[in-house]
């Protein structure tokens, strides 16, 4: 059995997060029962809900080196409804990457499209935490400079300075030499009209090939200094404050893609949502992802995408989506679960159809099929096989 150090505490931070919630909810109940001062509770609870934060944040920290870690906080945000809604994106663009749009005010924003088929945006911060337990890769994209005040690269101009007076009343000139008999001088001593004519030989220079921009030079409006590099410097027109590059903050935009193994994992979670929701309402208490701690030698935990639970029946269900149809891995690998498991009825929804193979062995191995166009579809049928047994 693998066991995890660190330096602050003996368990992992998601067992942490976890006793530390049930810890709270004790807490809760021992107030609504009037065990506890208000006072007490107060601070405890306080306390409490800081710790769980912090808790989290250590697992998504730490999500980034540890797959274990990763892979369930991977399980546990799955069935969130904004994730469901990118993954389905992805699976909709195939290979290609999420790239951000800068609207004007320069903060990148994700668009996908829904099932219905409206656009909405999707926030940078959302697409990272998916990043940080591996649900996303990410690549560099472009970098954004923010004002250090406002935190935002909304309204942040690039300036170039005098170097004598720091006005940004200057010109800046492109140095140009004649090839054929080597003048240099500054570009407007040659234009000519809308011609570049050589001041010494008098030629007109034809096409890029007759000449080569060697430099700038700049001069100052104001104090009339002339100089090759201008002060470079930042400017954010909403806080009226000038600073340069060491004091801004230099933010990294991602593209983001998804792999195919975590697509295959995700499958299994998408549509999970409108389930939990059809079987909630009609009486059976919904777990997802559906663990179930099978008793054995040594206790393991069994997966579903979710379990609902009536009276003493449970039913094990497992979803599966394709872009055609669903293969026979999944309905297998549930085959498997099931022996370990031993729910009282298993069901296997798929989206839209199985393979002719998979609803085969899916018969072969007593395992109920339900397949649909879409998850609200799909939800009725298992509400329906649910009640049936
Ligand atoms: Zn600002
Ligand atoms: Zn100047
Ligand atoms: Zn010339």
């Amino acid at each position: 059995m693998a066991i995890m150090t660190s330096p602050e505490s003996a368990i992992d931070p998601l067992t942490e997060q976890d006793n530390l919630t049930s810890e709270l909810a004790n807490l809760e109940k021992q107030f609504a029962e009037r065990k506890v001062q208000e006072k007490e509770y107060e601070l405890l609870s306080k306390q409490l809900k800081g710790r769980i934060q912090k808790a989290e944040s250590n697992a998504y920290n730490l999500a980034r080196t540890n797959e274990s870690i990763a892979r369930r906080l991977r399980h546990r945000n799955f069935s969130n409804p904004e994730i469901q809604q990118v993954i389905s994106h992805f699976l909709s663009i195939g290979d290609k990457a999420l790239e951000p749009s800068f609207g004007p005010d320069r903060i990148p924003r994700y668009p996908i499209q829904t099932e219905t088929g409206e656009t909405v945006n999707i926030e940078r911060s959302l697409l990272q935490r998916m990043a940080d337990i591996g649900m996303v890769t990410e690549a560099l994209y472009e970098r954004s400079v923010s004002c250090p005040k406002c935190n935002s690269p909304s309204n942040v101009y690039l300036r170039f300075k005098c170097t004598q007076c720091g006005s940004i009343d200057i010109a800046i000139n492109r140095m140009i030499e004649h090839l054929q008999c080597g003048t240099i001088h500054q570009e407007n001593v040659f234009l000519v009209g809308r011609n570049l004519i050589c001041p010494t030989c008098k030629k007109q220079l034809q096409s890029a090939t007759d000449y080569r921009v060697i430099g700038v030079v700049c001069s100052c409006n104001i104090c009339k200094a002339h100089f090759e590099d201008p002060v470079q410097s930042f400017y954010c027109r909403a806080c009226k404050s000038d600073f340069s590059l060491p004091s801004a903050s230099v933010v990294d935009v991602f593209t983001y893609s998804m792999s195919k193994s975590v697509y295959n994992e995700a499958r299994r979670f998408l549509g999970v949502d409108a389930l939990t929701r059809l079987l909630t309402e009609n009486g059976y208490t919904v777990k997802s992802p559906g663990t179930v701690v099978v008793v054995g030698g040594h206790s393991k935990e069994t997966v579903f995408s979710l379990t609902a639970q009536k009276d003493s029946r449970l039913i094990a269900i497992d979803v599966s989506q394709s872009d055609t149809e669903v293969e026979v891995e999944p309905v297998l690998e549930l085959f498997v679960k099931v022996l370990e498991a031993n729910p009282t009825l298993s069901i296997f929804g798929a989206i839209p159809v199985l393979s002719k193979r998979a609803r085969d062995v899916a018969a072969m191995h007593n395992i109920l099929v339900a397949e649909a166009p879409n998850p609200t579809e799909l939800a009725i049928k298992v509400l329906e096989i649910a009640g049936r047994k």
